[in-house]
């Protein structure tokens, strides 16, 4: 039997006892299907849709839970925060700095294995004295839609 993304976190949150309202069950959903790394906003609007009175600080609430416990993953870029709680282990980010779209890539060897940066960041705090070290790790560039956009563009001036 295959156990979804949303069931597993339905589990977790039911085994360690937090309640679980319709609205906090709607950002749940919303986390485990969202592949594009959305920001609390984006959650926002997206379980609105179905509970228009559920308030945003229910979403901040629900999503710094789940951070806390692990089982959505923070990502800082530019001035915002984005999630991913489809895979919270840390692993690699595709980023385009025009749209700021997100995506997980997959990379063989070691940059591709969580368990690697996470053993990497631990052994940095230990080196460094740092605490709560994350491993994030990023490559940067310009989507294919929005090379083509910039081309279309350069070709109107
Ligand atoms: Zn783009
Ligand atoms: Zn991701």
């Amino acid at each position: 039997m295959v156990t979804t993304r949303y069931e597993q976190l339905l589990q977790r949150l039911r085994g360690d006892g937090f309640r679980l309202t319709p609205q906090r069950m709607a950002v749940l959903r919303v986390l485990a299907d969202d592949t594009g790394h959305p920001t609390v906003e984006q959650v926002y609007e997206r379980v609105r849709v179905d509970y228009p009175t559920t308030s945003l600080a229910t979403i901040y609430k629900t999503i710094d839970m789940l951070k806390g416990i692990g089982e959505v993953l923070e990502l800082s870029v530019g001035e915002s925060h984005r999630y991913d709680g489809r895979d919270p282990r840390p692993h690699p980010h595709l980023i385009c700095e025009d749209c700021g779209s997100i995506i997980d890539l997959a990379i063989d060897g070691p940059l591709g294995d969580p368990a690697f940066l996470s053993a990497a960041a631990t052994e940095v705090a230990a080196a460094r004295g740092y605490h709560d070290v994350m491993p994030q790790l990023e490559f940067r560039g310009r989507c294919a839609a929005c090379h083509a956009s910039a081309l279309a563009a350069d070709r109107t001036l």
